[in-house]
């Protein structure tokens, strides 16, 4: 085990700074300096080795969280990079990008603060990736069998990783011009630079998996031609149909959703010229919806330069402790700040918009609001007397995804469930022979990490499919859900 007196020495939980906000809003790099290897060391060195390791739970993947934070308290980082790699394709997303569900499962976390366990997950890769230790791996020998993996996201580059070094001849399909899925053009560079994204794509390639980039499936070929083509394959098209905001003005100029504003930003960043692309600066910016892709939107606006940003979110605001009904080990709902939150912004709890107000030239000039409380039917009532306006020349509309685009989903002949995400059977395979779903088409607007465990889970599925039976890992089944109240 790690430090046996690890805990008892060091009691305070240190990570890595951020950069000084006035600094680094006026660039795209990642917001976090590096952290001092001892420090982090000594961390990872708080590790208790519990009989139980809960992490392992709390983790999707099944991360082998005590074994990789002894050999990183130790400084043995080519065994912990062969550990953390052989439940997890893509740590360095994971390190940067994970809401780290098995921290709030760590077992030291009881009575004291947890393990950083996703910055011990993400040196250790860094590391690894420094002195070179992280090879292509090519199969020794091939199957002979051909699988079709249509989208890049992290689904869909976890099954690949895994069927291409199973012996699999793979080919992944991308809409876009560049593999990624979110990871490229949803979250923005500040919060994982797409260098890290294109070095594990290297890797990729090196092994053998292609890709054919600007090829949408149900267009440029259709789902026959594929099945046709290919001995299997895997869907992992994403949930890429966004929740809209059914109010009156919702047709105004400068009312958009948030992958319609993302996208561009994420190129201008990366250098590229966007012709007619909405941008926030010198603007009063309102962002509907506080998870993720509203704290996104909030960060790439304040770099833009907006004028001032509002997120609005419906729920009330969340409290700073775990609340009696959601004990150790689930992942809590408790008031967090993410970077960009340090970064500026206001943010309003329990408020609805009723109505979005333009001028004449048809622009968004406000939004009128409305504070809500819950009723006893899980609704929401308006308070009387507590609507406002408040001014917006942009209005960013970040209230989640409803599940994958439908037309596909058809060509192919699946079922789709009462939520609309492709119905797959125990192997992730669909109701037509052959046909695979692996992440957020399958499970619903989710996590990387879950996209990561389900293009694994589904890989093994292909493989037994293909071959009879499969020794690839198979981390969770489709119906696991997080460990959330
Ligand atoms: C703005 C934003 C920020 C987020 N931030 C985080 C975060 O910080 N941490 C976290 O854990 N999760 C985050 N998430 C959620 C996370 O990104 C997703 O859960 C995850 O990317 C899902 O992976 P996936 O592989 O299933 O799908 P996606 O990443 O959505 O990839 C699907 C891919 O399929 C392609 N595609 C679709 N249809 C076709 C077609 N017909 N032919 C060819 N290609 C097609 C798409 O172009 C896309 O590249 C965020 C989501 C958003 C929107
Ligand atoms: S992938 Fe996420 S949950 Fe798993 S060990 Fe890493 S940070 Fe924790």
């Amino acid at each position: 085990m790690a430090d046996p007196r690890g805990f008892l020495k060091t009691r305070e939980r240190e990570l890595p700074a951020r950069r000084p906000v006035p600094v680094r809003i006026k660039d795209w790099k990642e917001v976090y300096e590096e952290q001092d290897v001892a420090q982090l060391q000594r961390q990872a060195g708080r590790c208790m080795d519990c009989g139980i390791p809960f992490c392992h739970s709390g983790c999707p993947l099944g991360n082998l969280i005590p074994e990789w934070n002894d050999l990183a308290w130790r400084g043995d980082w080519r065994d912990a990079i062969e550990r953390l790699h052989a439940t997890n394709n893509f740590p360095e997303f994971t390190g940067r990008l994970c809401p780290a569900p098995c921290e709030t499962a760590c077992v030291l976390g009881i009575n004291q603060p947890a393990v950083t366990i996703k910055q011990v997950e993400v040196t250790t890769v860094e590391r690894a990736f420094d002195f070179g230790g992280v090879e292509p791996l090519p199969p020794e020998r091939l199957s002979g069998k051909t699988v079709a993996v249509v989208g890049s996201g992290p689904a869909g580059l976890a099954a690949a990783q895994q069927l291409t070094r199973a012996g699999h001849t793979v080919a992944v399909y991308e809409r876009a011009d560049k593999p990624g899925g979110l990871l490229r053009y949803g979250i923005p560079e500040f919060k994982m630079e797409k260098s890290v994204l294109d070095r594990r794509l290297h890797q990729m390639t090196a092994e053998g998996t292609r890709f054919r980039n600007n090829t949408t499936v149900g267009v440029d070929i259709t789902a026959e031609k594929l099945m046709k083509r290919f001995d299997a394959v895997v869907l992992a098209v994403g949930a890429t149909v966004p929740r809209d905001l059914p109010v009156p003005g919702r047709e105004l100029d400068g009312v958009l959703q948030a992958m319609d504003f993302l996208p561009p930003a994420n190129r201008v960043a990366l250098g590229e010229e966007v012709a007619d692309r909405v941008t926030a600066e010198g603007k009063d910016v309102i962002v509907i919806g506080g998870g993720d892709t509203g704290a996104d939107c909030l960060g790439t606006s304040l770099r833009q330069g907006a004028k001032s940003v509002t997120s609005l979110e419906i729920m009330p605001q969340p409290p700073a402790d775990r609340a009696a009904g959601q004990p150790w080990p689930t992942y809590p709902n408790i008031f967090r700040i993410a970077s960009a939150h340090e970064e500026g912004g206001d943010r309003v709890y329990a408020v609805s918009t009723t109505e979005i107000l333009g001028d004449e030239q048809g622009k968004v000039r406000a939004l009128k609001l409305t504070e809500v409380v819950r009723n006893d039917q899980g609704g929401f009532d308006p308070v009387p007397g507590s609507e406002r306006e408040l001014p917006a020349q942009l209005v960013l509309l970040a209230m989640g995804f409803l599940g994958p685009e439908q037309q596909l989903a058809e060509q192919f002949g699946l079922e789709t469930d009462n939520r609309s995400n492709i119905v797959r059977d125990r192997s992730y395979m669909t109701n037509v022979p052959g046909v695979f779903v692996a992440g957020d088409c399958g499970r619903g607007q989710s996590l990387i990490v879950w996209a990561i465990a389900e293009g694994r889970a589904a890989a093994n599925g292909v493989d037994a499919h293909l071959m009879g039976s499969s020794q690839l890992p198979r981390p969770i089944e489709p119906t696991d859900r997080p460990l959330t109240v």
